[in-house]
């Protein structure tokens, strides 16, 4: 039988947690008693720093129940570093993890057709959610044009896939394997290999609490992922600086030619617009080299990515 690790990342969510480890405690239950996982399966709560009442709940409910299992990080890290960090305590421990997020928007429904699939011999099963009717109009068109531009760069990734995943343990200490500070899951999983499949889900809305990826967050992770992934923008300047400079030897070719059949120019147009037109050009390419500079200085550190506080789980056979 399997050994399931749940990974859940829990930031600030005193509000879902009663009613969402509930629902997955009933799903634990029903997945027990039809013998698809082991009983030495596990519910693992990750507090990533949260400043309301997410650890006292968490220790609570692994004291009244040794299904539940928590991991406390030192400080907020972020959904992909708490992620991690939940994934590392996991490894070693199951035979397949699945992360999910707190807020139960992931059909947790999804999560018998994963480990079926994890079964048939699959190691790495992606949640797709088939449809995004319960997003705002904005979050859809935002989505959309991201996973375009992801593959316009040349990044491989998983339409409308987001965290919601199973990995067996071969799969998870290949994932552990990346070093990577500027983490993006979901474009690492697929560099992984290994056997894959996918299982289509209907994402729900939120049942409480707001969400903890305001715009500025989504934007955030959004360069991340580019720049973690794709060097094209980078190739972009290059090319638009040869252009440019091509474009200039013609232009200063015909200036020439003018001169030599004695036209002369009055030009204060042409060159001002040109003064301004490529220093802006040059200060956004310095821009877009710089932030790969700022990024190789960050992986260069090699800092840790999370730092535990506590665990608390109970490995044997509860
Ligand atoms: N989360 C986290 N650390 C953060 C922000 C979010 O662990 O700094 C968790 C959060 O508790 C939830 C998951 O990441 O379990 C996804 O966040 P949320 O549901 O707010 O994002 P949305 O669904 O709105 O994109
Ligand atoms: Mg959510």
């Amino acid at each position: 039988m399997t050994i399931l690790y749940l990974v859940i990342p829990c930031y600030n969510e005193e509000e879902v947690l009663p009613e969402t480890t509930r629902r997955l405690g009933e799903k634990f239950d029903s997945l027990l008693q039809s013998q698809m996982i082991s009983p030495e399966s596990r519910i693992l709560l990750v507090d990533d720093g949260s400043r309301d009442h997410t650890w006292p709940i968490i220790e609570a409910l692994h004291r009244q129940d040794p299904r539940f299992g928590g991991v406390k990080l030192s400080r907020n890290k972020g959904h992909q570093n708490a992620l991690l960090a939940g994934l590392t305590v996991a490894n070693g421990h199951c035979d397949a993890v699945i992360s999910l997020d707190a807020d139960l928007q992931d059909d947790i429904n999804a999560i018998d057709r994963m480990v079926e699939r994890f079964q048939e011999g699959y190691e790495v099963v992606y949640g797709v959610r088939s449809s995004r009717a319960t997003d705002t109009a904005f979050k859809r068109g935002t989505a959309g044009a991201f996973y375009k531009l992801m593959r316009m760069l040349g990044v491989e990734i998983v339409d409308n896939h987001a965290d919601y995943r199973l990995l067996s343990k071969r799969a998870l200490a290949a994932l552990l394997e990346f070093q990577e500070v500027n983490l993006f899951l979901r474009g690492i999983v697929p560099l992984i290999g290994f056997r894959s499949t996918v299982v289509p889900y209907e994402r729900a809305e939120r049942f409480a609490g707001e969400s903890k990826y305001p715009l500025k967050k989504m934007l955030l992770f959004a360069f991340d992922g580019i720049t973690s992934f794709s060097i094209r923008p980078i190739r972009l300047v290059t090319l638009l600086g040869a252009l440019i400079f091509g474009g200039s030897l013609l232009g200063l070719f015909a200036l020439l030619i003018q001169k030599l059949f004695g036209q002369t120019v009055q030009g204060w147009t042409t060159l001002m617009g040109s003064i301004w037109m490529l220093g802006g050009i040059q200060l956004l390419c310095l821009g877009i080299i710089g932030e790969y500079i700022g990024r190789i200085y960050q992986e260069t550190k090699h800092r840790p990515r999370f730092i535990i506080d506590q665990i608390r789980l109970d490995e044997t056979n509860g």
